[in-house]
């Protein structure tokens, strides 16, 4: 029997498509978890070409990729969904291109993030994810807005983070060494006073998750996200939830 409270999710997927894929599961399971049977969310993803993207941010051509993601964006409203989810930490720099692009609700990854922090009474923490949301000014202050105050790891622990997401973790790759050097990233930035560390891309879960490091609370980007898209799914928050 149809539930008229099921939304229809919409997802920019395909950055990467690793990390999609663990969208796709983890909305899945948890609208499963609350509605039981064979009940799985309702979704349209929209997976773009991620070496486009690639190129897009080793050039910092914000504008074309804000046109190229618009556009997409533009798609999944027209097919129906009721709200857009970016699967991308590092692509809501062009956020708000995307925004004026469509009428539905955009389901802030940033935002998304900081109400955890929050509601875990912090408002201090560092964060792991690719070159620029550790560099720009752009990611501190989303963060900023929120009321959370970011650390950052140095020059190269941040290369070296980034170069396992571009060469490892985007093709699925898991090394041991590179999870041992997330975890000592993550307790430099905890002996830096943070109080807790934000998994601030979508594909980190992969590599490390909280069983690893039980003593540093951890904010993952796609689990929160997730937890946010089911919860819209099965009408149990609007997806106006940001607005
Ligand atoms: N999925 C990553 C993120 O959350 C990195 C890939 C990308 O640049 O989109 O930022």
């Amino acid at each position: 029997m149809a539930n008229k409270n099921f939304k229809t999710i919409g997802l920019l997927g395909g950055m990467s498509a690793v990390a999609t894929g663990e969208y796709y599961q983890r909305i899945n399971q948890l609208v499963n978890q609350k509605m039981g049977g064979h009940h799985i969310a309702e979704l349209i993803i929209c997976s773009v070409n991620f070496a486009l993207i690639e190129t897009y941010i080793k050039e910092s051509d914000w504008e074309g990729s804000a046109h190229y993601l618009a556009e997409k964006a533009q798609r999944l409203e027209a097919a129906g969904v009721s709200c857009v989810f970016l699967g991308t930490n590092t692509m809501h720099r062009v956020r708000e291109t995307i925004k004026t692009h469509i009428n539905v609700p955009f389901i802030d990854i940033f935002k998304t993030v900081a109400r955890a922090i929050k509601q875990e009474g912090k408002s201090k923490v560092g964060i792991l994810g690719t070159f620029p949301v550790m560099t720009d000014a752009f990611y501190v202050d989303a963060y900023r807005q929120e009321g959370i105050e970011i650390i950052a790891p140095n020059a190269e622990q941040k290369k070296e983070i980034d170069r396992i997401i571009f060469e490892e973790l985007t093709h699925h790759q898991l090394h041991q060494e590179s999870k041992a050097f997330y975890i000592s990233t993550m307790h430099d930035l905890m002996r830096q006073g943070a109080e807790g560390i934000i998994l601030g891309c979508t594909e980190i879960k992969m590599l490390v998750q909280s069983s690893d490091v039980p003593d540093i609370p951890l904010f993952d980007s796609l689990e929160l996200h997730c937890a946010l898209a089911s919860a819209i799914a099965v009408g149990e928050i609007p997806p106006t939830v940001f607005d």
